[in-house]
């Protein structure tokens, strides 16, 4: 089997006004639907980011792919590293992927790495989860993803199906309907929106209406390390762990070491070279993998032995995404042996999808792991032609939630930390 085409499609999908430390999400978050075709006619599928720097990485590497046997991942690997040899990349917020040279050569490598485990398992009739050696579960826990939110974009005509989430008791209504309707057992709460007395205070009526689901709370490194240490303390016996309180290893150490709860991150840990000065300074205890940016599923299977060795937790991070990305995620988190808390998933809060039958179904808060070969979908090209039309038509072609809360606050910095 030979690679013979790639096609990289930019699509944008509607995102709902959810608030973050940095400020709010735009009324379109951006991806990109990769196809790999194969002399044999099989076609292999991958989803990742739609920013500019990955879009110009991935479309760079497609033109060397022509010819690689999908099987042959250390020679894909050599391509990438070409491909991108030289590539200048734009500056990001701390949230953006693909910023840093480094970043958008492993998101490359994930996405094409992604498209050819799916050949792999659809030439040989196996699900990706077993090309990876093996399911260790039928069905991946995932945590339902709570957000402060708006009831609509600027400029909206009516409230989305969502409606508003401004208070504690909003949220945990909103949390309410997510349980009712997904099934989850964990919840997580992205904070660092509001006065960190507030986002304690919704904690504790979560877990007043949820005893017995574990919770997180994620303000994105939002607070200052004695912000972060008080907010630990009254949070005591309330939450699982703490998502990324503050930045920088050596900060997130005086956190780790002044409290009980361990520290989970996204952002003080976020690739390999990381791992040695978070392991010097006990910076984290939990670490939140994501084959879209570790460099791939084989990548993070590396990552989760890493973090047995090391007796680090490990979950898995999301941004907003669709049906494939979603399944990627449940493959290879059904293939990692230690994970120990649920993944993290965006996908409730999308009402677009790209795969054919629609919408996946969690079942009692856990998806499924397919038993189809390769990832187990295929596209809903109508679908993929529409959400393409409607990236040609987004007015910014790289996520700014800071520049979109300038539209409701002028004065807004975005700048951390906040509290
Ligand atoms: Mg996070």
């Amino acid at each position: 089997m030979k690679i013979e085409k790639i096609t990289v499609t930019p699509i944008a999908i509607q995102d709902p006004p959810l608030l973050n430390v940095l400020g709010i999400h735009q009324p379109y978050a951006l991806r990109s639907i990769i196809e790999v075709t194969a002399d044999n006619g099989l076609v292999g599928l991958a989803e990742t980011y739609g920013d500019s720097n990955t879009l110009n990485g991935l479309n760079r590497v497609s033109e060397l792919l022509a010819g690689l046997d999908p099987f042959c991942l250390n020679d894909l690997e050599a391509r990438v590293e070409r491909g991108l040899a030289g590539m200048k990349v734009k500056d990001g917020s701390i949230l953006a992927p693909g910023t840093i040279p480094e970043r958008a050569k492993a998101i490359a490598f994930a996405a094409y790495e992604t498209a050819c485990l799916d050949l792999q398992g659809k030439l040989l009739g196996l699900p990706v989860a077993e090309v990876l050696g093996g399911r260790v579960r039928d069905a991946v826990p995932f945590s339902a993803y709570l957000f402060y939110k708006k009831a609509r974009h600027i400029g909206a005509a009516h409230d989305d199906p969502y409606g508003a989430a401004e208070t504690p008791e909003a949220v945990v209504r909103q949390a309410k309907a997510f349980v009712a309707e997904y099934g989850f057992k964990s919840l997580k709460l992205k904070g660092g929106v509001y006065e960190p007395a507030v986002e304690i205070e919704t904690m504790r009526q979560l877990k007043k209406a949820f005893p017995d689901h574990p919770l997180r709370l994620d303000p994105n490194g939002g607070w200052t390390v004695k912000t972060a240490i008080a907010a630990a303390h009254e949070l005591e016996g309330v939450l699982e762990y703490l998502e990324d309180p503050v930045l920088g290893f050596a900060e997130s150490a005086d956190v780790a070491h002044s409290i009980s709860m361990p520290i989970a991150t996204n952002m003080v840990v976020v690739s390999f070279q990381d791992l040695a000065e978070s392991v010097r300074h006990g910076s984290v205890q939990v670490i939140l993998s994501d084959h879209h940016y570790w460099g791939g599923m084989r990548a993070t299977q590396a990552l989760a032995k890493i973090c047995s060795i090391w007796k680090l937790g490990l979950s898995m991070h999301s941004n907003s995404h669709l049906g494939i990305s979603l399944v990627a995620m449940a493959h290879v988190a059904a293939a990692c042996t230690n994970l120990t808390y649920a993944c993290d998933t965006h996908y409730p809060w999308q009402q677009d999808e790209v795969i054919a039958g629609g919408k996946l179904k969690f079942i009692d808060g856990a998806l499924p792991v397919p038993t189809k070969p390769g990832l187990g979908v295929d596209l809903d090209r109508d679908a993929l032609t529409r959400l393409h039309r409607q990236y040609l038509a987004c007015e910014d072609l790289d996520r700014d939630d800071v520049k979109e809360m300038r539209k409701y606050d002028p004065n807004w910095k975005g700048a951390l930390p906040r509290f």
